[in-house]
C-alpha cells in the first residue's frame, strides 16, 4: 500500500513564537500513529527549533529547498548534508516559486533532485502547469517534460501542484487533479511498474479542510503540500485527518 503523506510548506512564514504555537499543536494532534505520515517543510533557520520541539513525535520534517552542490563556493545555498544533519527527511525540489521566481529550470530541479537523494533525503519533487499552458491545452506535455528531467523515482515523493491553484484559492477539481496524477503514475509505470506503483504523488494548490477529502479520495492522490493552510494548526491537523484512508 502507498504512503499516504500530508506536508505542510510554511514557505517564508513563521517566528519562533508562532512556530512554537504551531509544533505543539501538531504534536498533540498527532498521538496516535493513523496511517498518514505528516511532514512540515520550514525555512532554514528554524530547523533546529523543529527538530527539537518534533524529535519522538512522528511528524517529520524537511527544508523547502536544496542545494544541487555538496559544498563549496555557494553563497546563501544549503547542502543536502547541513539537512540531514539537522534531522530533515524530506527536501522540497522544483516548487513553481522556485522555478518561476528564482529560474530554476529543469535541469537545475533534476540536479537538486539527485543531490538531495544523494544526502538520503527524500526529494518532494513538484511539477505542474501554468494558467496558459492548461488553456492551450498543454498539461500533460508540461508535466511529462518535468517529470523525464528526473532520475529513478524511487524514494521520492512527487507533487502536482498546477501553477494556477497555488496561493489562489482555486483548486483543481479531484477530477482534474486525479487526471494529471493518473497520467503522471502512467508515465512512471512506462519506464517502471513497480517504482509508479509505490509512488507516493501529493496534491498541492489551495487545499483546505473544506476541499481535502474530496481530493484525497482519488485512486492517484495520496496526500497533499499544503501551504497556507499549514500554517494554522487547526486547517493542517483537519488536512491530515482527512488523509485517512
Ligand atoms: C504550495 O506552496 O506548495 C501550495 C500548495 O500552496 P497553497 O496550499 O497555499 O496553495
Amino acid at each position: 500500500m502507498r504512503t499516504r503523506l500530508v506536508a505542510g510548506n510554511w514557505k517564508m512564514n513563521g517566528s519562533l513564537r508562532a512556530n512554537a504555537g504551531l509544533l505543539q499543536a501538531l504534536k498533540e494532534s498527532t498521538k496516535q500513529s493513523d496511517g498518514v505520515d505528516r511532514a512540515v517543510c520550514v525555512p532554514f533557520p528554524y530547523l533546529p527549533q523543529v527538530s527539537a520541539a518534533l524529535a519522538g513525535s512522528g511528524i517529520a520534517w524537511g527544508g523547502q529547498n536544496v542545494s544541487e552542490h555538496e559544498s563549496g563556493a555557494y553563497t546563501g545555498e544549503v547542502s543536502g548534508a547541513m539537512l540531514k544533519e539537522f534531522g530533515c527527511r524530506y527536501a522540497i525540489v522544483g516548487h513553481s516559486e522556485r522555478r518561476m521566481l528564482y529560474g530554476e529550470d529543469d535541469a537545475r530541479v533534476a540536479a537538486k533532485f539527485a543531490a538531495a537523494k544523494g544526502a538520503g533525503l527524500v526529494p518532494i519533487v513538484c511539477v505542474g502547469e501554468t494558467l496558459e499552458q492548461r488553456e492551450r491545452g498543454e498539461t500533460e506535455s508540461v508535466v511529462a517534460r518535468q517529470l523525464d528531467a528526473l532520475g529513478d523515482l524511487s524514494e521520492a515523493v512527487l507533487a502536482y501542484e498546477p501553477v494556477w491553484a497555488i496561493g489562489t484559492g482555486r483548486n483543481a477539481t479531484p477530477k482534474q487533479a486525479q487526471e494529471v496524477h493518473a497520467f503522471l503514475r502512467a508515465r512512471v509505470a512506462a519506464s517502471d511498474k513497480a517504482v509508479a506503483g509505490n509512488l507516493t504523488i501529493l496534491y498541492g494548490g489551495s487545499v483546505k479542510a473544506a476541499n481535502a477529502k474530496d481530493l484525497f479520495a482519488m485512486p492517484d492522490i495520496d496526500g497533499g503540500l499544503i501551504g497556507g493552510a499549514s500554517l494554522t494548526a487547526p486547517d493542517f491537523i483537519a488536512i491530515c485527518a482527512a488523509a485517512r484512508r
